[in-house]
């Protein structure tokens, strides 16, 4: 495919890249995302389970989506996709990843610099006081081991801010950056989709769909991340 040749050369070229990622880069991890076809949000409504009006009023909602989506990452492992991002970053092909993602895989399959927009599913806290928990403790409904109050993952939900030092960090990063590559994120949740806007570089999304706002980009790669980042390995 001709995009991906010359995307290819613009990863060569750059001296600073920057990837920022969604939920479709773990699909193919078996992870199902949000919005397309067969994402969460057909079966569920995002206000209803992932906000925080829904952890303070029906928690034990709450608490079951977030147990069926931490079981969810017991099945599944980062894809070859994350072991290529992790790779180029070690190579100096990219410097840094901005995920949206909360499954962890980026860190997982060895990339270091890595910005989590939304948080992880594998840190959990008192909603109390905020000492850290353990997973386990969050599945069993155990309350916190210091106050005894709800625990719940770190991540960030509908009605909370991002954390500071992650999206510090992101918008340093993409202030510097000559390529970013935005991989599997439909740019619908705000602030993170602002993000590309930010760069004086060029701008690639890679999405198995064609998604709105393209004309913002320098360029569109419709494709699997797997398979797109696969292909851009043997050329780079
Ligand atoms: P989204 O569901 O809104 O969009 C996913 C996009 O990825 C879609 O445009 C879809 O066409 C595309 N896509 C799906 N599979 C792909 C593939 N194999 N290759 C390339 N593109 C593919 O997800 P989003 O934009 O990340 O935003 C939703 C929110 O979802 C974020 O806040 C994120 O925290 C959360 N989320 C995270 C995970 C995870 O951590 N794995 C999973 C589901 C949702």
């Amino acid at each position: 495919m001709k995009e991906i040749k010359r995307l290819a050369g613009w990863i060569k070229q750059s001296d600073f890249t920057v990837v920022l990622t969604g939920a479709g880069m773990s699909t193919e991890s078996g992870l199902p995302d949000f919005r397309s076809k067969s994402g969460w949000w057909k079966s569920y409504d995002p206000s209803a389970l992932a906000s925080v009006d829904a952890m303070k009023t029906n928690y034990p909602l709450f608490h079951e989506f977030y147990c069926m989506r931490i079981k969810a990452l017991e099945e599944c492992q980062p894809h070859r996709g994350h072991y290529i991002l992790a790779e180029w970053e070690k190579k100096g092909l990219i410097h840094s990843i901005a995920t949206q993602n909360v499954d962890g895989f980026h860190r997982a399959a060895g990339s270091v610099n890595v910005h989590e927009l939304h948080g992880s599913l594998r840190s959990i806290r008192c909603l109390g006081c905020g000492m850290r928990g353990g997973v386990e403790d969050f599945i069993n409904k155990a309350g916190c081991r210091s106050c005894g109050k709800n625990l719940r993952p770190e991540v960030v939900l509908f009605g909370e801010m991002l954390p500071a030092d992650a999206w510090d960090s992101a918008i340093n990063d993409i202030g510097k950056a000559d390529l970013v590559i935005v991989i599997g994120t439909s740019l619908q949740v705000y602030p993170a989709n602002q993000l590309p806007s930010l760069t004086k570089g060029r701008k690639v999304i890679i999405n198995c769909e064609v998604p709105a706002g393209r004309s913002k980009f320098d360029m569109v790669v419709k494709g699997k991340a797997g398979d797109v980042l696969a292909e851009l390995k043997r050329m780079v």
